[in-house]
């Protein structure tokens, strides 16, 4: 069977060239005489695929020297408990709640101490990205919490909100490594943290880059596998790391320096988008759910108004090697996730293929 086009929001479609690599390197990695999945990752071999594709992040993300890359386990998801676990000292933290991981990353931290809302878009099923007013900002906050890219509801903050000496912390699983602007120029974070399984793997490795001054001693109740301390001192290896999953993130950051960095990726990312929502929005049967400049380069959401109609469209793109692109249950419809890896070719086909249904369903 060909490869379809394929739209999930994550684990989502891998360059195929690094497909094609992998396999070629499955059974014998270089003059190792084993794959990379049977090597220890005590091995000389290993430490340079680790230390490559260290390398290769803080190349293509052009992070500072005074901050740390992990490689961790337990998807972004573990990270809402880990910030609160290790940056916790007053034991207080801003929020705004923008969509569903944000709002369980929220409720995570209040399992540790006090969380104040900044602001909450949930009053209109999360299509906007509030605007933020700084009077509700705690100065005795431990560091103030945004989703950077709301995956679910296809929206993403175009401003950072000014913090202060407060660190800001993003969850930027579904937009890192997609666009170079000020929204992720790693400086102006305290932590930074990713799943893999949108932009930079396969699933099971989580990305987490920390500023030095914020690894520090956890609350003490803290498991060890959760402290940034010991995962620091450890370069990421105090148990078995996600070998193989470094692994294939290794290629896809060659893969994408090869194409001239995050600020060529950036382009096709934007031309992608703007193909797509064009068209939305010059449609008669479709329409995009978010407007303005909120709307995320990486989830474009849309409907047609009619449930029946959505389901019929979704079965149909299937048939037509577009895949998954039925939209969350909360929201309904459709979501088409573009990440990296998309090329150009597929959000032609999922547009012409839409016009044919638009005119077919008239
Ligand atoms: C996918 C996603 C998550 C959940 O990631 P896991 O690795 O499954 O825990 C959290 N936040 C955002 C923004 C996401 O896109």
């Amino acid at each position: 069977m060909e490869r379809v086009y394929n739209f999930s929001a994550g684990p989502t479609g891998l360059p195929l060239e690094v497909l094609e690599k992998a396999q070629k390197e499955l059974v014998v990695y270089g003059a190792s005489g084993m794959s990379v999945m049977e090597m220890s990752h005590r091995s000389k071999m290993y430490e340079e695929i680790y230390s490559g594709a260290e390398c290769l992040i803080r190349e293509l993300m052009a992070i500072p020297e005074n901050y740390k890359v992990l490689f961790l386990q337990g998807g972004a998801s573990t990270q809402f408990a880990m910030v609160p676990l290790n940056l916790f000292k007053n034991k207080k933290a801003d929020y705004v709640v923008t969509g569903q991981f944000a709002k369980k990353a929220m409720q995570e931290a209040k399992k540790f101490g006090t969380v104040n809302i900044v602001a909450s878009s949930e009053d209109k099923t999360y299509n906007y990205i509030p605007e933020l007013d700084p009077s509700k900002f705690d100065k005795d906050a431990d560091y103030f919490h945004i989703t950077l890219n709301n995956t679910i509801f296809g929206t993403r903050y175009r401003k950072l909100p000014n913090t202060g000496s407060v660190p800001l912390v993003t969850d930027m699983s579904s937009n890192i490594l997609s666009e170079v602007s000020e929204t992720t120029d790693v400086s102006k974070y305290g932590l930074i943290y990713a799943g893999a399984q949108k932009n930079i793997g396969p699933a099971g490795v989580t990305l987490v880059i920390i500023r030095d001054d914020l690894i520090t001693e956890p609350l003490d109740f803290c498991p060890t596998m959760l402290s940034y301390k010991v995962q620091a001192e450890n370069g990421s290896m105090y148990n078995t790391p996600p070998t193989y999953g470094i692994y294939i993130a290794k290629l896809v950051f060659e893969w994408l320096k090869g194409l001239g960095g995050v600020s060529a990726i950036q382009k096709i990312n934007e031309e992608k988008a703007a193909m797509l929502y064009d068209y939305l929005d010059n449609s008669n049967l479709f329409k995009a759910t978010v407007t303005g400049d909120a709307r995320s380069i990486m989830n474009v959401t849309f409907v047609t108004g009619n449930p029946d109609l959505d389901k019929k469209f979704v079965k149909e793109a299937e048939s037509n090697g577009i895949v998954n692109i039925k939209g969350h249950r909360s929201v309904g419809g459709m979501r088409a996730s573009i990440y990296n890896p998309m090329p150009l070719g597929g959000i032609k086909a999922l547009v012409s293929f839409m016009k044919k249904f638009e005119v077919e369903n008239k």
